[in-house]
C-alpha cells in the first residue's frame, strides 16, 4: 500500500493522506501538485509534501485523481518556510499554500473534462446509464466543468464516472486558467534571404517607385536595422514608417519580407540598457562599505537614509555585485511604489536581468515570473515585487532588499496568512544564507531598536544627494489663522502663499491629506443627526463629485440628502473634509492651475496610479492632492512645496503606533519636496502647533522621536517590549459575541493574567453587519512565544467546541499592527 501526503488550499488543520499506485508512488515528489477528491464532490489542487506506506489509522483515504507536473513547482526550502509562516502566524498550510501560490497553479470545481483529441468516443465502452449520459454531453461539447456533469448526472457522485472514462484514457481532467495559458508570442519581420543580395535590392527599390508606402517601409527596415543589430519588431516597424499592415503584407506577399514570432516575457520592458552605475558620492560610498563589512558578520543591516539620500543608488551597487555572482536578489516594496519610474530606473542598470511580480499582473504572468525564478533563469535574477514576491521558489539568493522597511502595508492583515513581509524576509534570507538590507528615511521603532540592540547593523546617511538641503518646515496654528479670519477654506494664508510662489515659477506642490471623498460626517444643524451606514457602525462619507453617502467600510451608498433624515430641516452642514472637497477648493482658489487627485477612489485599474504619477511626472498637473499613497519613496523633480492640510487627524487615532505613524507620514511626504537644487518648503497645519512629534517632524529629529516613543512602549508595555496577538471575534448576533468575547477572555485571562486587555469593542465595532470584539494579548520578552501559541490553540479549541460559539468567526493576528 502507497499513501501520499498532501497540502489542500483551504483553511483545515491537518493534511491529508490519499492511496497511490505503485508507479504513482515512484513518480510524485514532494511540490507536485495533484487533482484529488475532496468531500462530497469537489476536486481540489494538493500539493504533495512525501510518499510513504503508513497507512492512516483514523480514515479510509481515497485515491488521487491526476498528477498535474511533471516536476516539482514548490521546493523543499520553500514547504519549510511555509511552515514557519503557518505556525509563527497561527494559520493552516493550506491558507499559506494558497497565498503563496499564483492563482493559476490552484485548480477548482472550476476543473474541466476535455474530450481526448483524436478520440473516437463511439468506441467507448458503455458500461452503464451515467456513461451514456456522459459519453453524450461530450459528443455535443468538447469540454464540461464538474459542476456541468453533475446537473447532467443529475447527482453529486460523478467523479467515479468521469473516472471510468479517464481509465478508458478518452477524456482528461484539465483546468481551464492554466491550460489555457500560451506564451506570448511577438512578432518580428526581417529580409528573406532572397533580398540580401544588393543588386536585387536596388531593382527592388526602383520597382517600388510606383508603391511609395511600401517603399517607404523597405527603407525603415534599414535604417531600423542600421541603429541596433536586435530583432526588429512588426509592431515598431510599422510605426517608424507610419504604415499599416496591410502594407507590410503586401510586401510579404512580394517575398520580401518575412515574419516570425519569439516567444516573449509579456513583463517585459523596451528600456534601453545604461551607461552604467551612477558614481557614488563620499557619503554613499562610505555607507556601501560599512554595510558590506556589517555583512560579513551580521545577517541584516539597516540602512537609515534621510529622503534623498540616494538609498536606491546604494542598493544598486549591492544588487550588481550579487548578479555578478550568479545570485539572485529579492527587491521588496510597498505595492503602489512599484511603478514605472522604479522599474525604468533599475531596468537602466540591469536590463533583461530584471522581473517584477506584482498582484496587478495576471496570472500568467505571474506564472511566468514564477517558472523563471524557479529556474533560476537570468531574466529573473533580480526580482522586484511587493509582498508575495517572498513565496517565489528562489533557488540561490544572494540578498534581499527591504525598502521603505517601516511601511504598515507589508503586513497582510486579511485573510491568513496575516504575515509581515519584512519579517518573513528575514526569515526566509535566513533559510538560504542571504542577507537583508532594510532601508528607510523613517525606520520602524522595532527595527531600529534592534539595531540599537546590535541585533542587526546600523548604517546612516544624514545628508541629500548632491547637498540638496533638507526641506524647511513650517508649522502653522490653524487655530489661531480661523480665529483672525485667515482661512480661506481650509487653506492658511501661509499656505496660499507658499502655494502661489510655487506655481509662479512654474513649480509643483504636493497636498496630503489623511481622508477620501468630500467630508466624513454631514450633520443636521437644527437636531444634530447625521446618517449612518445601516450595516456599519460608521457614518456615512459625502462624496461630492458623484453626490452620494457612501460606506467606507462596507460599500453601502445612498444619493445625498436634501433633508434630515431625523427631523426633515434641510440644514444639513458637513464636518471634517477629505481629499476631495480640497481638490474642490483648489479649482476655485486656482483656477488656472492643473490638479490631480490620489488616493483609493481615483487610483482602481491595474494602471490606476501609474496614470495619476505619470501625469505628475510630466508636469501635466500643477498640484496633487492625495492620502497616504503620496508618500511612498516616489522620486519627483519639480516639487517645491508640501503641505498637510490637518496634521491633527493621524496624531489623533487611537492606537499605540499613532505618532510614530503620523512622524512617519509627514517626514515622508515631506521628503517629496525639494530633491534637486532649490530648498524645499513644507507647510504644516495643525490646532496643536506644540504637539512634540510636529516639533519632531519639524526638527527632522527621528532620534528625539525615537527615545520619547520608545520610553512610552516601555511604560504601557508595547513593542519592541512584548509582542502583540491580537484576537478578533466576529458575529452577526450581538448577545452571541458578548457571551463569546467573554468567554474567550476569561479563557485567556486564566492563563495570562493581566497581560489581556479586552474583550472590547474596536472603534468601528460593527462592520457588515457583524459585530466585532478584540482581545489583545501581551506576550513579554521573556515569555515562550511558542508555548504562548500553543496554549492560545487550546484555549481556540475549547472555544470551538462549545456549541452555541461554533459559529463565531475567530482570527488571529499575530504582531499585529
Ligand atoms: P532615496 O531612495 O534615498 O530617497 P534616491 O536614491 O531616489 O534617494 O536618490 C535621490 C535622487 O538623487 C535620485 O534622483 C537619484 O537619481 C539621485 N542620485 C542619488 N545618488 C546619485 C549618484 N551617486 N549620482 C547621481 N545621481 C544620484
Ligand atoms: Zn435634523
Ligand atoms: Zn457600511
Amino acid at each position: 500500500m502507497y499513501f501520499v501526503d498532501v497540502i489542500l488550499p483551504i483553511p483545515v488543520e491537518n493534511t491529508f493522506t490519499y492511496s497511490i499506485t505503485d508507479a504513482e508512488y515512484s513518480f510524485i515528489k514532494p511540490g507536485m501538485r495533484l487533482a484529488v477528491p475532496f468531500g462530497k464532490s469537489k476536486i481540489y489542487t494538493a500539493l504533495a509534501i512525501g510518499v510513504h506506506t503508513t497507512q492512516p489509522r483514523i480514515y479510509e483515504t481515497k485515491d488521487i485523481e491526476h498528477i498535474l507536473d511533471e516536476q516539482p513547482i514548490v521546493h523543499l526550502g520553500q514547504l519549510q518556510f511555509w511552515k514557519w509562516m503557518a505556525s509563527y502566524y497561527m494559520c493552516t498550510l493550506g491558507e499559506v499554500m494558497r497565498a503563496a501560490l499564483p492563482n493559476a497553479f490552484i485548480l477548482e470545481s472550476e476543473t474541466l473534462i476535455k474530450r481526448k483529441k483524436g478520440v473516437d468516443l463511439e468506441a467507448t465502452s458503455i458500461e452503464d446509464d451515467d456513461v451514456q449520459l456522459l459519453v453524450d454531453a461530450l459528443q455535443n461539447s468538447s469540454s464540461l466543468r464538474i459542476k456541468e456533469v453533475m446537473d447532467i448526472l443529475g447527482k453529486k457522485k460523478v467523479l467515479p464516472v468521469i473516472q471510468k472514462l479517464i481509465d478508458q484514457n478518452v477524456v482528461e481532467l484539465e483546468e481551464e486558467i492554466y491550460e489555457a495559458y500560451k506564451p506570448k508570442l511577438v512578432s518580428y519581420v526581417k529580409l528573406t534571404a532572397l533580398y540580401e543580395d544588393e543588386g536585387k535590392m536596388h531593382d527592388l527599390l526602383d520597382d517600388l517607385e510606383r508603391a511609395p508606402k511600401q517603399r517607404e517601409l523597405v527603407l525603415n527596415y534599414f535604417s531600423l536595422s542600421a541603429k541596433s543589430s536586435k530583432p526588429i519588431k512588426a509592431k515598431a516597424l510599422l510605426k517608424a514608417a507610419n504604415a499599416s499592415s496591410a502594407q507590410l503584407k503586401a510586401l510579404q506577399k512580394k517575398g520580401v519580407l518575412e515574419k516570425y514570432k519569439i516567444q516573449r516575457d509579456r513583463i517585459e520592458f523596451d528600456g534601453q540598457e545604461g551607461d552604467g552605475i551612477k558614481e557614488l558620492n563620499d557619503a554613499q560610498k562610505l555607507a556601501l562599505q560599512e554595510i558590506k563589512t556589517i555583512f560579513q558578520e551580521k545577517d541584516v543591516c539597516l540602512l537609515h537614509g534621510v529622503t534623498s539620500s540616494g538609498k536606491t543608488e546604494i542598493y544598486v551597487n549591492l544588487i550588481k555585485e550579487q548578479l555578478d555572482q550568479g545570485k539572485q536578489v529579492l527587491y521588496l516594496l510597498p505595492e503602489i511604489a512599484l511603478t514605472t519610474q522604479l522599474v525604468a530606473r533599475l531596468q537602466h542598470y540591469f536590463g533583461d536581468q530584471l522581473s517584477v511580480y506584482h498582484s496587478k499582473y495576471t496570472v500568467h504572468e505571474r506564472v511566468e515570473v514564477w517558472n523563471n525564478v524557479l529556474h533560476n533563469q537570468q531574466k529573473a535574477q533580480l526580482i522586484l515585487g511587493a509582498r508575495s514576491a517572498v513565496f517565489l521558489p528562489f533557488q540561490d539568493l544572494g540578498l534581499v532588499i527591504v525598502d521603505e522597511e517601516h511601511e504598515p502595508s507589508y503586513k497582510q492583515f486579511d485573510p491568513a496568512p496575516r504575515y509581515q513581509a519584512r519579517d518573513a524576509a528575514i526569515v526566509l534570507a535566513n533559510n538560504q544564507r542571504a542577507k537583508v538590507l532594510l532601508g528607510s528615511a523613517t525606520p520602524a521603532l522595532e527595527s531600529y531598536y534592534n539595531a540599537q540592540q546590535g541585533k542587526y547593523g546600523l548604517v546612516t546617511l544624514k545628508t541629500r544627494y548632491g547637498d540638496v538641503m533638507m526641506p524647511e518646515n513650517t508649522i502653522i496654528d490653524i487655530k489661531e489663522k480661523y480665529f483672525k479670519k485667515k482661512m480661506s477654506g481650509h487653506f492658511s494664508d501661509t499656505l496660499l502663499e507658499g502655494i502661489n510662489e510655487a506655481l509662479a515659477e512654474g513649480e509643483q506642490v504636493i497636498l496630503f491629506q489623511n481622508r477620501r471623498g468630500y467630508s466624513p460626517i454631514l450633520e443636521c444643524n437644527t437636531c444634530g443627526h447625521s446618517p449612518q451606514c445601516p450595516n456599519c457602525d460608521v457614518s456615512l462619507t459625502y462624496h461630492k463629485h458623484r453626490s452620494q453617502l457612501r460606506c467606507h467600510y462596507c460599500g453601502y451608498h445612498i444619493a445625498m440628502l436634501q433633508k434630515c433624515m431625523a427631523c426633515g430641516s434641510d440644514e444639513l452642514d458637513t464636518k471634517g473634509f477629505g481629499t476631495e472637497q480640497i481638490e474642490t477648493e483648489l479649482k476655485t482658489l486656482f483656477p488656472d492651475a492643473n490638479t490631480g487627485r490620489m488616493d483609493s477612489d481615483t487610483t482602481r485599474g491595474k494602471y490606476g496610479f501609474e496614470k495619476i504619477i505619470t501625469s505628475f511626472e510630466q508636469g501635466e498637473t500643477d498640484i496633487l492632492v492625495g492620502t497616504q499613497m503620496l508618500t511612498k519613496g516616489l522620486d519627483f523633480r519639480n516639487v517645491s512645496v508640501v503641505g498637510i492640510l490637518s496634521a491633527d487627524s493621524m496624531l489623533n487615532i487611537p492606537d499605540f503606533r499613532a505618532h510614530e505613524r503620523s512622524f512617519q507620514l509627514i517626514q515622508q511626504v515631506s521628503g517629496r519636496a525639494g530633491r534637486t537644487k532649490k530648498r524645499g518648503r513644507v507647510f504644516i497645519q495643525t490646532y496643536n502647533p506644540y504637539h512634540q512629534i510636529l516639533q519632531q517632524v519639524s526638527a527632522n529629529d527621528y532620534s528625539g522621536m525615537y527615545k520619547e516613543q520608545l520610553e512610552e512602549r516601555y511604560v504601557y508595555k508595547y513593542p519592541p517590549f512584548c509582542r502583540l496577538i491580537k484576537i478578533t471575534l466576529k458575529h452577526r448576533d450581538f448577545q452571541k459575541i458578548e457571551d463569546a468575547s467573554v468567554w474567550m477572555g476569561k479563557g485567556l485571562q486564566n492563563l495570562f493574567g493581566k497581560n489581556v486587555l479586552g474583550p472590547e469593542p474596536p472603534p468601528v465595532s460593527r462592520i457588515r453587519n457583524e459585530y466585532y470584539r478584540n482581545i489583545l494579548i501581551k506576550i513579554p520578552g521573556n515569555q515562550s512565544l511558542v508555548k504562548t501559541k500553543r496554549a492560545i490553540s487550546k484555549v481556540r479549541g475549547s472555544f470551538m467546541s462549545v456549541g452555541q460559539f461554533r459559529s463565531v468567526k475567530m482570527v488571529i493576528n499575530v504582531d499585529n499592527y
